[in-house]
């Protein structure tokens, strides 16, 4: 699988990327404009230099490619986001929102955007914060979902909505319009059933939930090695758009480096989980004793910290399947 991935994206043609323009369609979204090189790295609205009200928005990544950002549930702000592709012949939509009204949001956006139908829509992370707006969709999209995510979904009340979805356990490829489209499969990281969203000619990646831009590694359900094998695949498969699922839309270089970023985020969580494991520390005196360093300052870090340090617990003594 793994080769193949690789393979699949080392064959994008240099000469058709698109020129990345930072231009957003609110006009709001200060901290994306020119200066885009020098923007706070944070998921934090307010320290990004944004205003609460400049939420939800949509952000043009390329001629047909867009972000579409509106924030998490909770009293720490920060954005869940979603990517949607614009073709002559529908659209095609990576994740959605976390309630009804806000997922009619993103398809009001769309609709802003273009008349297009709605054709397809990517489940790349089958939490609820991705999901449970799905009812807001048109009836008779497509959906794609891993077999793992669509196991996950089926015992929810709205199973009903996934019985005629393409299942993508490792890869699928399809044509709309003039774009193809690239659904993966990189491992399981965040879910187990965690997908990505490729538009090759355009080398956009969008990693959801594998990727959480400044946001502190969310390990409730996470298989933390194998999270850091998908990541090597996301970085091996050089995309000059890195998107991801949680945190702000990066352009271009600056979405590789917070890539790296959060690969770096995640691979010093584990380690200091694992060293307060192999010492023997009890796992709730090492949810006390963990030393986060310059994570602990990182969006969730407080709530998912002791999560991360179960998590990896689990992991070292062997429960997790
Ligand atoms: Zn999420």
């Amino acid at each position: 699988m793994r080769q193949r991935a690789i393979i699949a994206f080392l064959v994008w043609s240099t000469a058709s990327i698109v020129a990345l323009r930072a231009q957003t369609t609110t006009g709001t979204a200060r901290g994306d404009g020119v200066l885009r090189n020098s923007v706070p790295r944070t998921a934090d609205p307010i320290k990004r230099g944004l205003k609460l009200t400049d939420f939800p928005r949509t952000l043009k990544l390329t001629d047909n490619v867009y972000t579409y950002e509106d924030f998490h549930s909770g009293d720490e702000k920060f954005t869940t986001t979603n990517m949607f592709v614009v073709t002559g012949d529908g659209v095609v939509v990576a994740d959605g929102q976390g309630s009804p009204a806000e997922t009619k949001g993103l398809v009001d956006a769309i609709a802003k955007i273009t008349p297009q139908p709605i054709k397809y829509v990517v489940i790349c992370s089958d939490h609820g914060d991705h999901t449970a707006g799905n009812a807001s969709f048109p009836a008779g999209v497509t959906y794609l979902i891993h077999p793992t995510s669509k196991a996950i979904l089926d015992r929810s009340a709205d199973a009903s909505r996934y019985k005629d979805a393409i299942l993508v356990a490792d890869r699928y490829s399809f044509t709309l319009g003039f774009e193809s489209i690239d659904v993966f499969f990189l491992g399981r990281a965040h879910t187990g059933g965690d997908l990505s969203v490729a538009v090759p000619r355009q080398k956009i990646l969008f990693l959801s939930e594998t990727f959480l831009n400044r946001v502190f590694p969310a390990m409730r359900s996470a298989y933390p090695a194998e999270w850091l094998k998908a990541l090597d695949k996301a970085e091996s498969m050089r995309a000059d758009i890195y998107v991801a699922g949680h945190g702000f839309t990066e352009f271009g270089p600056v979405s590789r480096e917070e890539l790296a970023a959060y690969h770096k985020a995640l691979q010093a969580v584990i380690a200091e989980a694992r060293r307060l494991h192999s010492q023997g520390v009890p796992v709730d005196d090492a949810i006390k004793q963990a030393n986060w360093g310059e994570y602990a300052t990182w969006t969730l870090a407080s709530s998912q910290g002791p999560i991360a340090i179960r998590r990896v617990y689990d992991e070292m003594d062997g429960k997790l399947k």
